[in-house]
């Protein structure tokens, strides 16, 4: 089949039971590569590794790049009630349905003497590698069943012996070279490469095997992906060569890395896309800190915030990092914020509630009313600024929600003394009790209390902030106020009064 000539291109996870951060990012850069392009980008399901079957893994990746807004133009997607549909023409999309493909395949291989059945033992592979690690020679099948006869290869086939299908890689090839979109010229010579087994005793394909055809039938004109996979690129060149098949572009992408420069793994922290949205990150802010890992705009840019469109436009593999990505949880955490701060606020309640976000004990055990929308947009409205994920919200501020009880010795203000605080309460109740309610904002409050502590703000401000609170820190009186409403705050203030009083 000739190529198409148009960008195709695929994401090809095998699924693991969650999508990881660094497979977000190749589904990621595929998607872009695409659009930017006009290409199709398709999403491909590699399960033939039967031994690491999870299920309802298709289901949850699928589910996860829906919800970062990956959603593939053709191959697996799912359909308006959450079932799993596999959609374009060059489908089944998912491996485990395409077998009879691979057996044929590698059969053509076999005939045109570019495979050979193989039925060493895995004792006797066990004992080759050992022997081979002991003289320091890299593990490698010494490719003993490639001189049985036809005819002591078809009894034995015909007694039911188990065997494989591997590739025989021509020792004479000599280098093999290829131009990696993003690493150059690659090349690692044919005696270094493995035998590989292409068709496994199970009858399922291995990797390798399925991958390379499935890109061919499925049209592929260019492989993005993790670098992880670079040792495997020439096995499957000279796949290719044995097919007689035109090769895709590849183009490998940097490891993700953990701080001390180690392989992003699960023990030092969140890995799976969604973790990171169960508390909170907003999808957007994901991708935008994914797209980032391993790629800027370059030209000296150094915008960091992009929508998907400016993303489109910008990304290109000329711009992919050839070293690896360091996984910067502060940088995200300052990204997401900055995402949490654009939103407008009816969106970030919508997307607090969506999330169940406004669900967490310490605000489904507050009275009534601080459970209705309006008083939980106003606290939102506070908090917006501060928050680097929405599972944080009321978090710092739990007075919003409970009662606070306020220590005596914390009323009143560095030197100034109890009488002192309590003047200052008990103007403050004043100054609350005379604005009105359709004044009453955050500035309007803001601007009575200011008018009215003049040049003493700390002794003023300081004990009905501690009133309003029972805490050292939080946001300004006026804030809390706001929120809180003025029956609210008045009572607050004269429950500090009593206790000063005691
Ligand atoms: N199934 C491989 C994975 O799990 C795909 C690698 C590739 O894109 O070729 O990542």
């Amino acid at each position: 089949m000739p190529h198409p000539s148009a960008v195709r291109v695929r994401f090809a996870p095998s699924p693991t039971g969650y999508l990881h951060v660094g497979g977000l990012r190749t589904a990621l850069y595929n998607a872009l590569f695409a659009k930017k392009h006009g290409g199709i980008f398709v999403l491909r399901i590699e399960d033939t590794d039967r031994s690491r079957f999870v299920p309802g893994a298709v289901e949850s990746l699928v589910e996860s790049l829906k919800k970062t807004g990956l959603m593939p133009d053709e191959g697996v997607g799912m359909d308006e009630k959450g079932n799993i549909v596999q959609t374009g023409g060059f489908g089944p999309y998912i491996q485990s349905e395409r077998l009879s493909l691979y057996k044929k395949h590698a059969e053509e291989l076999v005939m045109n003497g570019r495979a050979y059945y193989c039925f060493c033992s895995s004792e006797r592979l066990a004992i080759l590698r050992e022997e081979q690690v002991k003289n320091k020679q890299a593990p490698k099948y010494d490719k003993r069943c490639l001189s049985l006869s036809s005819t002591e290869r078809e009894e034995r086939r015909q007694r039911g012996e188990t065997s494989v299908i591997r590739l025989d890689v021509p020792l004479d090839r000599g280098a093999i070279v290829f131009d990696d979109a993003i690493r150059g010229e690659v090349s690692i010579h044919a005696r270094d490469v493995d035998d590989q087994v292409l068709m496994k005793s199970d009858g399922f394909p291995t990797y390798h095997l399925a991958n390379v055809i499935d890109d061919r039938l499925m049209g592929i004109t260019h492989v993005i992906r993790g670098e992880e996979w670079l040792p495997s690129t020439p096995k499957h060149i000279l796949l290719y060569e044995a097919f007689g098949w035109e090769m895709p572009v590849f183009a490998h992408i940097p490891l993700l890395l953990n701080s001390d420069k180690s392989k992003l793994s699960k023990r030092q922290g969140d890995v799976a896309v969604e973790d990171y949205l169960a508390k909170g990150y907003l999808p957007e802010a994901l991708v935008n800190f994914v797209a980032l890992l391993g790629w800027n705009p370059g030209r000296g840019s150094t915008k960091e915030i992009f929508s998907f469109d400016e993303l489109t436009h910008a990304f290109d593999l000329e711009g992919v990092h050839k070293t690896g990505a360091v996984f910067d949880q502060g940088k995200l955490d300052w990204m997401n914020g900055e995402y949490i701060k654009a939103l407008p606020i009816d969106m970030l309640y919508e997307r607090a509630l969506e999330g169940g976000f406004l669900n967490k004990n310490l605000i489904s055990n507050a009275p009534a009313h601080i459970r209705e929308e309006e008083y939980l947009r106003r606290v939102l409205a506070i908090e917006q600024e501060r928050l680097t994920k929405l599972a944080d919200i009321g978090e710092e501020n739990p007075f919003f929600f409970i009662e606070p009880v306020c220590q005596k010795d914390m009323l009143p203000w560095k030197k100034s003394t109890i009488a002192g605080a309590m003047e200052a309460l008990e103007q403050a109740i004043l100054i609350l009790e005379g604005i009105s309610q359709e004044n009453w904002t955050r500035e309007h409050i803001g601007e009575a209390l200011l008018a009215a502590a003049g040049d003493k703000r700390g002794d003023f401000l300081w004990p009905i902030r501690v009133a309003l609170t029972g805490a050292e820190k939080s946001p300004p009186p006026q804030d809390i106020a706001w929120v809180i409403g003025k029956d609210a705050a008045k009572k607050r203030i004269r429950l500090a009064l009593s206790i000063l009083n005691m």
